[in-house]
């Protein structure tokens, strides 16, 4: 009888998980998905995916878990960086990948099975957070290189100015010069 009544009095309020207990970190999720936007080189002229055992030391490098069939990941590679590239999909490629819903504390999050899984859910964060159209790849022939535009009006083009966007404008010089 007290027992009730002192509930009543004073309910003991068990407050919900808030979303700060699962707040996620997207410079890690940038970082992950431009490394793996970058496992084909143009300057160095090397691929990551080439080669199972590269592509499963990358995965191990990073602590991903398992690697799953390298030709997969370069087909889901491609496609997101054509994606970035033109701001479109590549025709007829519907690539679906398995990943999960994990309850952290109570509250759903998705979360990769495997290596190629993680970097998608990761991906998937950036895309429903808007930071994925901030990530760009360096127009650049022999660089190609896949960045974030950390600009405030989302303004950047080249990879960086010291290196590739100097190198067009001295490239567009020189032929404006050369032509005349
Ligand atoms: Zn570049």
């Amino acid at each position: 009888m007290v027992f009730v009544s002192s509930r009543a009095v004073a309910p003991e309020v068990v407050r919900p998980p808030t979303l700060e207990v699962v707040e996620l970190d997207f410079d890690h999720d940038i970082e992950l998905v431009l490394a793996f936007l970058n496992t084909c080189d143009a300057e160095d002229g090397t691929e990551t995916l080439d080669d199972h055992d590269q592509w499963k030391q990358w995965c191990a490098d990073r602590g991903l878990g398992a690697a799953p069939d390298v030709e997969a990941a370069r087909e889901i590679r491609d496609s997101m960086r054509s994606a970035v590239s033109y701001g479109v999909r590549p025709p007829g490629l519907a690539t679906a990948w398995p990943v999960q819903v994990r309850l952290q504390r109570g509250i759903p999050v998705l979360a990769g099975t495997d290596a190629l899984g993680t970097v998608l859910v990761a991906a998937a964060r950036l895309v429903h957070t808007e930071h994925w159209e901030r990530i760009k790849i360096c127009p650049a022939d022999d660089c190609l290189w896949a960045f974030y535009d950390r600009s405030r009006n989302r303004s950047r083009t080249w990879c960086s100015m010291r290196v590739c966007g100097n190198r067009e404008k001295a490239r567009s010089w020189r032929e404006r010069h050369t032509t005349a």
